[in-house]
């Protein structure tokens, strides 16, 4: 486990609030129910209810007892967060601005497209990974989400796209992305509890193979989050040489790219039909020359690969800028040309600032626009 988790723990419950069940793994819902002196069963109809009818009042639960309903109510609660935000982009992507219980905020997106609808999760409020392209990076709070929190983000956006129970066929959110807010694999315990949740058959029940959790390249955790969660991988790479990725991702210095690559190279759970996604940001001058094309070529060999190239989104202050549209359909060519599958990916929600990377609470970014009218009058 990370030393990241215990510095950066959620608040607990404050005691005399009512317990939130929202959160709990199967185990831990039925030792609560246990501990009220309820039998298995009731844990199980309670899922149901949670999880596959996204009901929160307890009095709506009608196959449980009066008596037990109203017993439950006294001393439990089913909590979602508060959405402090909701914001719908011209093109249909959707982002929730969600307030947390004490205070802090995250965001989730909801991206609709043909084939799919992707949920993109947050896993921490902010990052403690300072990447030079990404809007959350800068954020200064940071902490990890709780189980609870992770999850009702699905839930929430269940509420907002009218979509319980759980359709078996024709949903709307048939895929989950934790490229959010953080860097899932420093919150690792918390996310893996909120995805057993999401995979839970008689509950959310969204295919492992519909999951996908996109990592900077914490090489201690991928191998157990392959082994235990047996997700699907995307990890940003968005470099090519040691030099340039310790500039641009500092995390490089600790996991340098040969250690990553390898570590990606025994992924459980790779093979051909089921292969990991490498994300690469295209940086005007930085990361997409056709020798870096090359390189990455070379890097990936023996893996079997794809790779996103993200056209880099601003945000306000940013450095960088988006390599031009010829660079990037050059760079897309040479890896289609080596046999690998090298989409370019379109920025969606931009209007509502949704796209990658630009995730980052709303009320830091009225401190910092605060920060900086006061300097200005200062100056
Ligand atoms: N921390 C995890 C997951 C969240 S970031 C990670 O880094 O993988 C989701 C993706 O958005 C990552 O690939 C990230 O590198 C990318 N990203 C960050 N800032 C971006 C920006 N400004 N433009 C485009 N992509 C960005
Ligand atoms: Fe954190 Fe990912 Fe942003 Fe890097 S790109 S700062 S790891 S959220």
């Amino acid at each position: 486990m990370s030393q990241h988790a215990d510095v950066f723990a959620p608040p607990r419950d404050a005691p005399d609030e009512k317990r939130n069940l929202a959160g709990l793994s199967r185990e831990q819902l039925a030792a609560e129910l246990a501990a009220l002196g309820e039998k298995p069963f009731r844990a199980k109809q309670l899922w149901h209810w949670i999880y596959h009818r996204g009901v929160t009042d307890f009095a709506e639960m009608t196959t449980l007892s009066k008596d037990f309903r109203a017993r439950l109510a006294e001393t439990h609660a089913v909590r979602r967060p508060e959405v402090a935000v909701a914001q719908v982009s011209r093109d249909g992507t959707r982002k929730w601005l969600l307030r947390l219980a004490d205070g802090q905020e995250v965001e989730t997106v909801y991206i609709p497209e043909e084939d799919r609808g992707t949920l993109c999760v947050s896993s921490q409020v902010g990052c403690t990974l300072t990447c030079k392209f990404c809007h959350t990076g800068t954020q200064r709070l940071v902490r990890n989400l709780s189980p609870a929190e992770i999850v009702s983000q699905i839930m929430v956006a269940r509420d907002g796209l009218g979509e319980w129970p759980s359709p078996a066929e024709g949903r709307l959110i048939t895929n989950i992305v934790l490229m959010g807010m953080g860097e899932p694999l420093y919150n690792y315990d918390n996310v893996a509890i909120a995805m057993r949740i999401a995979m839970d058959r008689e509950g959310l029940s969204v295919s492992k193979r519909k999951i996908t959790l996109s990592t900077s390249g914490v090489v201690p955790e991928m191998e157990r989050c392959g082994r235990e969660l047996d997700v699907n991988l995307a990890v940003s790479l968005h470099a090519t040489t040691d030099e340039v990725r310790d500039w641009i991702m500092p995390i490089n210095k600790k996991y340098p790219l040969k250690m990553l690559l390898d570590t990606c190279r025994s992924y459980p759970g790779t093979n051909n039909a089921r292969r990991i996604t490498f994300e690469y940001v295209m940086l005007k001058g930085v990361n997409d020359s056709e020798d870096d094309a090359q390189r990455l070529i070379r890097l990936l060999k023996g893996i079997p690969a794809k790779v996103n190239l993200i056209p880099f989104n601003p945000w306000p202050g940013s450095f960088f800028e988006c390599s031009d549209a010829a660079t990037i359909k050059r760079f897309a060519d040479i890896l289609s040309a080596a046999h690998i599958s090298s989409p370019v990916r379109a920025t969606r929600g931009d209007d509502i600032l949704a796209a990658c990377g630009q995730l980052k609470s709303s009320s830091e970014r009225k401190k910092k626009a605060e920060r900086e009218a006061a300097r200005e009058a200062r100056a």
